[in-house]
């Protein structure tokens, strides 16, 4: 096997000095506070801690626990590495240093470096393998469990993987390859890039919520792609995240995924309400069955409830055939009913009817049809408040809030950021044929800084965009991000890298027209379709307003009825 240490690294330090850690450890007794960089720590009894984890191993097993305590260590090493960033003024190689020190500090472990961390900024390289003794989780788990076939050491990998991921700004995974709880003399760690391990998917589902992730159809579909499949391949890979947020709602889904109750999804625009719908519908008993979403903001009102229920011949000029709506279609699977409280009052009412009596009858027609569908509702407004402004019917509401689910905003949940990148960056660099090699510490701190107002549709389109202007085989940065400066709307013709190097260059005083020639060779270099750029425009627009559909027109030069039948046309097809 070659070497897979990069070349031209930075090493750590190999001495810290340990006063310059105390100083963030404040001990406020007067208080009842124990602090590391203002966050509360405590001061407990390691037996205790141990008692917890051997009950969760009896009641929810290895596997279940193991999981647990990953994203425990997780959290903690993201929180300390952004504690420290930010006093640290961002120096790096001092704050990679303190990582390792700070939990022999807390008492965890000792660290004795085989190879100290060494690491690349610009390239993204990151190496590090590590002796790990006297390591506090191998030692309970031997003496409650006996000797392991696995390494034990749960949390404290997780906390070197979050901690040198929120640094390094891409997933750095930690190993445990050999473990005292293995019957080894020593822990051995070692850290590298996700992408370079090649047992990665093993190590990650303890970060990730395992049933999503590991919905069978995305495994087929990676290897076979067919028609069929890409939705579901598409659907399901934003579902990551190890941040306490994400699991939460990860664990209400979960939760009610086997039941037939009506769900509520609430949450701002572009947190993924309909991936996390359809991610509900595929882990539950009506997977298999028709998925079907329905925006009730995009449709005019007087043809939404020949939408949703249906439309007999005749019915009003224009009807001149018979069709089902989108509950016929979605029955015996489930009906994702987006924007709900965009829908007319008439409207309501005749769906609270088709709820309670599971009947329905089509526009225009007298006979009953039985409908069984499983109802997902979403808003991003406050459906109580719409209650008492008079707009949306109480019964309704409270016939859809049987199981209300809120979905945290991405600025909630910044701690997924790394992953949700990586996952992105995957996905583009695949679908335009690229080689990305990673982000730049700039550009990763631009992300993790930035408000996210459009959520993760917007982080998806900005990546998506960004693989787009990177060179091939080059890293994204920041001009690649935003590259038309996020919170001011702006043209298209802005949105052109600064410094690109190849391709000719617009002569000086050019026209506003000539302008964007760098940007049309990236487009065309990425083989992308006219009704694909028309499609990203559309997204990008809509993301950088928020889903407000007059702003992302006024973005794009149209009236709203233009960019609605574009958006209209776009989901047809
Ligand atoms: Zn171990």
């Amino acid at each position: 096997m070659s070497d897979p240490r990069p070349r031209r690294l930075t090493s750590i330090p190999r001495e810290v000095d340990d006063n310059a850690i105390s100083r963030y450890v404040r001990f406020a007794p007067d208080s009842g506070q124990i602090l590391l960089f203002d966050q509360r720590m405590l001061l407990m009894h390691g037996f205790t801690l141990a008692a917890l984890r051997q009950e969760l191993i009896e009641r929810l097993g290895l596997e279940r626990t193991r999981e647990l305590f990953t994203r425990l260590g997780y959290q903690q090493g993201m929180e300390d590495a952004r504690h420290l960033h930010a006093s640290e003024q961002g120096e790096l190689e001092r704050i990679l240093a303190y990582g390792p020190r700070l939990r022999e500090m807390e008492g965890f472990v000792r660290n004795q470096a085989v190879d100290h961390v060494q690491f690349n900024l610009e390239t993204g390289d990151f190496w590090s393998d590590y002796y790990w003794e006297s390591s506090w989780e191998a030692e309970v788990h031997l003496k409650q469990s006996g000797i392991s076939g696995s390494p034990a050491c749960w949390m404290m990998t997780g906390y070197a993987t979050g901690f040198t991921t929120a640094l390094m700004g891409r997933p750095i995974l930690w190993r445990e390859i050999e473990c005292v709880a293995m019957g080894h003399a020593r822990c051995r760690v070692i850290g590298q890039p996700l992408e370079e391990c090649d047992d990665a998917e093993a190590h990650l589902r303890f970060l990730q919520v395992e049933d999503f992730v590991s919905v069978p159809k995305r495994r087929e579909a990676r290897s076979a792609p067919g028609p069929g499949d890409a939705e579901v391949n598409r659907s399901l890979p934003d579902l990551i995240g190890a941040s306490s947020s994400f699991n939460t709602v990860a664990y209400l889904i979960k939760r009610v995924a086997p039941t037939d109750a009506t769900v509520l999804l609430t949450g701002e625009s572009g947190v993924g309400k309909e991936r996390f719908s359809k991610a509900l519908h595929a882990i539950g008993p009506r997977t298999g069955k028709p998925f079907v979403s329905i925006n009730c903001a995009a449709i005019p009102h007087e043809l939404v409830e020949a939408e949703l229920f249906g439309v007999e011949k005749g019915a009003f000029t224009g009807a001149t055939v018979s069709r089902p709506g989108r509950f016929e279609r979605a029955s015996g699977g489930t009906l994702f009913l987006d924007e709900i409280s965009s829908l007319p009052l008439h409207a309501q009412g005749k769906l609270l009817r088709v709820l309670q009596e599971g009947e329905l009858e089509r526009v225009g027609d007298t006979q009953l049809r039985q409908v069984d569908v499983r109802i997902i509702a979403a808003t991003n407004r406050d459906l109580r408040s719409e209650v008492e402004a008079g707009r949306f019917r109480e019964d309704l509401f409270f016939r859809l809030n049987v199981f209300p689910v809120k979905i945290p905003p991405l600025r909630e949940r910044r701690e997924d950021i790394p992953l949700l990148v990586d996952a992105f960056v995957k996905r583009y660099a695949a679908r335009f044929a690229k080689h990305i090699a990673g982000l730049t510490q700039n550009a990763s701190e631009k992300l993790r800084a930035y408000d996210w107002p459009g959520n993760i549709r917007e982080l998806e389109n900005i990546i998506e965009r960004a693989v787009i202007l990177a060179e091939d085989h080059g890293s994204i940065d920041v001009e690649h991000l935003f590259s038309g400066g996020e919170q001011v709307p702006n043209t298209v013709a802005q949105a052109a890298p600064p410094a690109a190097t190849h391709g000719p260059a617009p002569a000086a005083g050019a026209s506003p027209a000539a302008a964007p020639s760098r940007l049309i060779d990236g487009i065309l270099d990425a083989g992308l379709s006219l009704g694909e750029v028309e499609s990203l425009l559309i997204d990008a627009a809509l993301a950088r307003s928020g889903g407000n559909l007059s702003a992302a027109a006024r973005l794009l030069k149209l009236r709203r009825g233009q960019l609605q039948y574009r958006s209209d046309k776009r989901s047809a097809s």
